[in-house]
């Protein structure tokens, strides 16, 4: 069996080694998922929320060990990783209390009764990518379970830990045994062994916009179900009347929160030309004002990049002559740091306002009225967020509604809670995840008419 070495992003220290899943090894793994489907499956709704309401207590139970391990595989800082610790925690909860909540209807029709139910899909495999490995793995797995499913978790090659130890809680916590199992390894290899396999009934994927449309294009052979969750280009568009000290302070945790590694990262910043100049005067100070370094210190704001190759790819979007206004600072020495970066005034057919960098660089554009950032909003690829800041709430709603993306913000640079759906438009992705829906997109909607007729 081959290795996988896991670096602390911050240090280049190796953490741990961590096996990598051969073809077989997946297809042992989804052999005994099946057999322990079929058991889950008939275990009560009641019994099947208490167990996973035990699977968040126990996660509850070892928030710092969970939070310290993203520190140590992603680079994440403590503080962030505390709150992705606790997120996983609330995704099981929420998961546990739809058990009971996953109805069907009853619909009139003439000379019977007519019925909906959901019933699970079977063996459900979560491909995980590494920028938020706790909390994306949990998006997936728990409602999945709660719905009846199993689980197979297939994290990415870097950030395997976490995912490997929420599982060992939940068997300790009491789910049944290959229930939820840990494939890590090559994505080529485990994760495509997972999309292939003939017993695996959906496949959730959160990653690149490559690697998902090839997915898709696999999972169109047997008609398999998949959800992809992809890449993002986000705007966040300031018009002149907005309130820019609140727009200006949030603009850096846009595209600097998880050093830029995140899918929903508004790095293209559109402000209306009349207050262009001072928005770039409120910026730079904030930018700066963040804190950058060693990811467990508590007071650190943002880390390293995950990856040597990923600092590559972030400086290849900011070439000798890029339009640099400012940049934040960086540490010297080891770990993969990259500074803070805006470029500006920058023209929107530029390859980092148009591509996703997943880096802290973030590229500002200038409009004239509505409909020229409205035109400039949507003239990407992509439609996973977006904000907007305006003091207008008619300019809001009509904005809101004409960004093609799944998730807009007004007046706050946030997009995901676990309660509300979250997904994106065009190529950012297919199907929601999260929210009152979460656990029905791991089931088959049946329809059972009953005639009444003797
Ligand atoms: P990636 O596509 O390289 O890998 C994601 C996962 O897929 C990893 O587990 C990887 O091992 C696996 N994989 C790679 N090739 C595969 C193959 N051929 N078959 C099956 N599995 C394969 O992405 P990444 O670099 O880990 O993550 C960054 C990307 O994820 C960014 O584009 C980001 O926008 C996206 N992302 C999207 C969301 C969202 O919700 N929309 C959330 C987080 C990240």
């Amino acid at each position: 069996m081959s290795e996988h070495h896991v670096l602390n992003p911050a240090t280049e220290d190796v953490v741990a080694t961590v096996p990598a899943s051969s073809e077989s090894d997946v297809d042992a793994a989804v052999r005994r998922a099946v057999r322990a489907q079929a058991a889950w499956a008939a275990v009560a709704p009641g019994d099947r929320s208490r167990l996973l309401h035990r699977c968040a207590a126990a996660v509850d139970g070892h928030l710092e060990e969970l939070a310290r391990l993203e520190v140590a595989e992603a680079g994440h800082p403590l503080g962030n990783a505390r709150w992705e610790a606790g997120n996983a925690r609330d995704l099981f909860a929420y998961a546990a209390g739809g058990v009971e909540r996953l109805t069907g209807l009853q619909i009139p029709v003439a000379g019977g009764l007519n019925i909906t139910t959901h019933e699970p899909l079977g063996v459900v495999a979560v491909i995980a990518p590494w920028n938020f490995p706790l909390p994306i793995a949990c998006w997936g797995a728990a409602p999945a379970l709660a719905a009846g499913n199993a689980v197979l978790l297939k994290p990415a090659e870097t950030t395997p830990l976490t995912a490997l130890r929420l599982a060992e809680l939940c068997l300790e916590a009491g789910l049944p045994e290959c229930l939820f199992q840990v494939v890590p390894g090559a994505g080529p290899v485990a994760g495509n062994a997972l999309v292939e396999h003939p017993d695996v009934a959906k496949v959730v994927f959160t990653g690149s916009t490559p690697v998902g449309k090839r997915i898709m294009a696999k999972c169109a052979d047997r008609v398999k179900r998949v959800t992809l969750e992809l890449g993002g280009k986000s705007p966040n568009i300031v018009f002149a009347d907005a309130d820019l000290d609140k727009a200006a302070d949030a603009a850096p945790a846009s595209f600097l929160d998880n050093t830029g590694q995140d899918c929903c990262a508004r790095s293209r910043i559109l402000v209306q030309r009349d207050v262009y100049d001072r928005f770039m005067e409120l910026l730079e100070p904030a930018v700066k004002a963040w804190r950058v370094g060693d990811p467990t210190d508590p007071g650190t704001r943002m880390g390293p990049l995950i990856s040597a190759a990923q600092r590559e790819r972030v400086r290849s979007y900011v070439p000798d002559g890029a339009p640099v206004a400012f940049r934040g600072d960086a540490p010297d020495g080891k770990g993969f740091w990259y500074p803070a970066t805006v470029l500006a005034p920058a023209s929107p057919d530029i390859p980092a306002a148009v591509e996703e960098v997943f880096g802290p660089v973030a590229v500002v554009l200038p409009f004239t009225d509505e409909a020229d950032a409205v035109r400039l909003a949507n003239a990407t690829a992509y439609g996973l967020s977006g904000s907007l800041w305006t003091r207008d709430v008619g300019r809001a709603l009509r904005v809101a509604g004409a960004v093609a993306a799944g998730n807009l913000s007004v007046n706050s640079h946030s997009s995901v809670r676990y309660w509300t759906p979250f997904g994106g438009y065009k190529q950012s992705g297919l199907g929601r995840e999260l929210g009152p829906g979460a656990l029905a997109a791991f089931t088959e909607t049946k329809n059972v008419f009953l005639s009444t007729e003797d």
